[in-house]
């Protein structure tokens, strides 16, 4: 079996070919209209779908299902509920009903709901996604759901995202209606996130205390090497590797997973995989799904994964690059052709998704925002955290010569007389240079590049769809009432272009110039993820989503009041994890170490009284100056940490992590990793950088 990978792909699924095979001809159909076109499913015929489910899923081994959610928790929930129905004194049989394959009600008091309900309401409901198709793991039927409220909130990173999904379906369907297509009947979002990871050794990773409860090193010198000689990437793979990404894949492939391209990224231990792109809801499962097998397969391997956005200081951190575009009846509508000056379609979708991205790059920047993902944007190494637009040079030559164009005057065919010199003939090839940019046209697709490793895809997805719907239904309410299409199609072109032109840089943007240039030109430069949060909500914000119906203003507010106190819980939880382990691990493993010294400098002097002890008293002078700074860290950081968490309001609380916290973890970590390069390496409480990646 392991070489047909065709004959075990996608076997733990209940898709489309099950479906046909298993489902009565009416039923398969009117499930899969529902499915194709993102309805409500037909009621009736949901007993008849979840009874041939069951039959397969326990052909599969299966003997509960769950139905499968995202809450804001940013991880993945499930209940599991064994298929068994009593039918007399100790009889059972299995049973899956329509009603529980659509709705499940669950106890939703424990998940964060940023004040959308109190307790005492406590009840959730989680409702079947059709398109996302159901799966079979360990056991149990997997039913992908989104997740609301008694009072109908969502309480899921799904449902915007379905409602965003059909947000811009509905106008992006308006804008091909202008084009004369009147055969497309819905608009596909398509999504392929490229997931990168570090791989530890099990051995290491338990004795690491900060990687156990946040994930990160929070104390750790440099080691010796690190990526400087760029001989990590894509480098041949270590044999444990090779096994786990083997084994990853086939696991992944069993569950119609696209796994299709594993490389070594470029820091030590550092990896990727990239799937073949799909529909954004299914990808937003998939990738989920992803990191979920790639925790638990490394384990088989005595291995641990770190998704962590920042596990080592002084090497990259991972992220998740976002490949977004869409897609009408199979055809890609950001394929430029070989002409796109003269593709106005394409160029009208262009504008519409450059004008989204700087209309709302506040908002973009915050669907990525969150502490672990503060340690890469603008560190230099991963995009800044400024959000601008690449789309490589002969777009841009295209885009500067529409500006610069005169008025329009011709018919559609005539783009001369847009005033465009010569539009140059795309190549594809030249688009991909910049690896710096936050947001950049890669020949068919946008790549959103500041996506954490860890992170939820469903967010900046959900923002994406929101804000490109946003521009191309004010582009249909202009020219749906123009009077001359071709004259209002292009002067709307030319004006996006004109207006917006501000967001596209092809430049460096790691620079400090790019950072006073951003300024100049208006556009936001939110460094930490509480700057982000706080322009969340914004008038501007709320209306996109409200009016797009993606989410309420309510919806919103809780999804703000979770930002704030989800950042102030992770830095509570890092703080308090550099306190126990300064005090309890590294301040007594430097302590023996100094008296070892000491002893050693003093038996010495009994043995030669003459001798210089020059060294010994060096070391223990230096170790002791730096073992104090360690314990006036400690004690600030307990002090600081004190105040932070008795501050009942949640933005002011997350603010005096930030501003108060942070810095004295930095002092902590500072002082701390001076004292590990001058300690005996067998003292030294826990393993080293150079250990941890080197040692795979
Ligand atoms: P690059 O080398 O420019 O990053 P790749 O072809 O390797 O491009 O693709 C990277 C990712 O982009 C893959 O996950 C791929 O499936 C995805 N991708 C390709 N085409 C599209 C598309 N039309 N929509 C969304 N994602 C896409
Ligand atoms: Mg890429």
């Amino acid at each position: 079996m392991d070489n047909k990978i065709s004959e075990f792909f996608g076997c733990m699924v209940f898709n489309d070919d099950v479906m046909r095979e298993r489902l009565p001809r009416e039923v398969y159909k009117s499930l899969t209209k529902t499915i194709a076109t993102g309805r409500t499913i037909d009621p009736s015929i949901a007993d008849v779908v979840a009874n041939a489910m069951k039959d397969w899923a326990t052909e599969k081994g299966a003997t509960h299902y769950t139905h499968w959610f995202q809450p804001l928790t940013g991880v993945t929930a499930e209940k599991h509920d064994a298929f068994i129905s009593p039918v007399g004194p100790c009889k059972v049989v299995m049973e899956f009903s329509g009603k529980e394959l659509i709705r499940g009600e669950s106890d939703a008091s424990s998940f964060p709901t940023g004040g959308l309900r109190a307790t005492f309401e406590a009840r959730g409901y989680t409702a079947w996604d059709p398109a996302s198709y159901a799966f079979v793991k360990d056991g149990t039927l997997y039913i992908p759901t989104a997740f609301c409220s008694y009072t109908g909130e969502a309480l899921d990173s799904k449902t915007p995202l379905l409602r965003s999904m059909d947000a811009l379906n509905t106008e992006s369907l308006r804008i091909l209606r202008l084009f004369g297509d009147d055969q497309t009947k819905h608009v596909d979002i398509t999504v392929g996130a490229e997931q990168e990871y570090f791989i530890i050794d099990k051995k290491m990773y338990e004795r690491r205390k900060d990687l156990l409860y946040t994930g990160r090193t929070l104390f750790g010198a440099t080691a010796p090497k690190g990526q400087e000689l760029e001989d990590h990437y894509f480098g041949p793979l270590k044999t444990r590797i090779a096994a786990f990404m083997s084994d990853l894949d086939k696991e992944l492939w069993k569950m119609g997973i696209n796994a299709k391209t594993k490389h070594n990224e470029a820091a030590p231990a550092q990896h990727e995989l990239a799937p073949i792109y799909d529909t954004v809801n299914i990808a937003v499962d998939h990738n989920l799904l992803t990191m979920e097998f790639m925790k638990k397969i490394a384990e088989r391997h005595g291995l641990v994964c770190l998704l962590h956005e920042k596990p080592y200081a002084g090497v990259n951190g991972s992220g998740k690059h976002n490949n977004w575009s869409m897609s009408a009846g199979g055809k890609n509508l950001l394929d430029p052709g070989k002409t796109p000056g003269e593709n106005m379609q394409f160029l009208l979708i262009l504008a519409a998704i450059i004008k989204a991205v700087d209309d709302y790059q506040e908002l973009l920047r915050v669907s990525v925002a969150f502490p672990g993902n503060d340690h890469r944007l603008g560190s230099c190494e991963a995009p800044p955290a400024i959000v601008s637009v690449f789309v490589g040079e002969d777009m841009r030559a295209v885009i500067d010569a529409i500006i610069e164009g005169t008025s329009y005057k011709g018919a559609k065919k005539a783009v001369m007389d847009l005033g465009i010199p010569s539009v140059p003939v795309f190549r594809k090839d030249t688009t991909d240079r910049n690896r710096t940019s936050p947001f950049a046209f890669t020949g068919n697709k946008f790549e959103f590049r500041m996506l954490g490793s860890s992170q939820n895809i469903a967010m900046p997805n959900t923002v994406l769809n929101t804000a490109v719907a946003e521009s191309f239904r004010q582009f249909a309410d202009i020219l749906e009432n123009a009077d001359n299409f071709d004259t209002a199609l292009a002067k709307l072109i030319q004006d996006t272009f004109k207006k917006h032109k501000r967001i596209l840089f092809d430049g460096n943007g790691y620079s400090a110039e790019w950072e006073k240039e951003a300024a100049a030109r208006g556009l936001a430069n939110l460094p930490t993820s509480v700057d982000a949060y706080k322009t969340f909500m914004s008038e501007k914000n709320v209306a996109l989503f409200s009016s797009l119906g993606v989410m309420s203003e309510t919806e919103m507010r809780s999804r703000e009041e979770i930002y704030f106190e989800n950042y102030a819980k992770i830095i509570n939880i890092e703080a308090l994890t550099m306190v126990v382990m300064a005090s309890r691990d590294y301040i007594p493993a430097v302590e023996r170490y100094v008296a070892q010294v000491a002893d050693s400098a003093a038996k010495k002097m009994v043995v030669c009284p003459e001798i210089s002890c020059d060294v010994e008293r060096n070391i223990i002078t230096r170790l002791s100056n730096s073992l104090a700074k360690t314990y006036d860290a400690v004690q600030k950081l307990t002090r600081e940490e004190e105040i932070a968490a008795s501050i009942a309001d949640d933005k002011s609380r997350a603010v005096y992590y930030a501003e108060n916290v942070i810095p004295v973890m930095n002092d902590l970590r500072a002082a701390v990793d001076e004292m590990e390069i001058l300690t005996a390496s067998d003292l030294w409480p826990v393993p080293t950088y150079g250990d941890m990646m080197f040692r795979v």
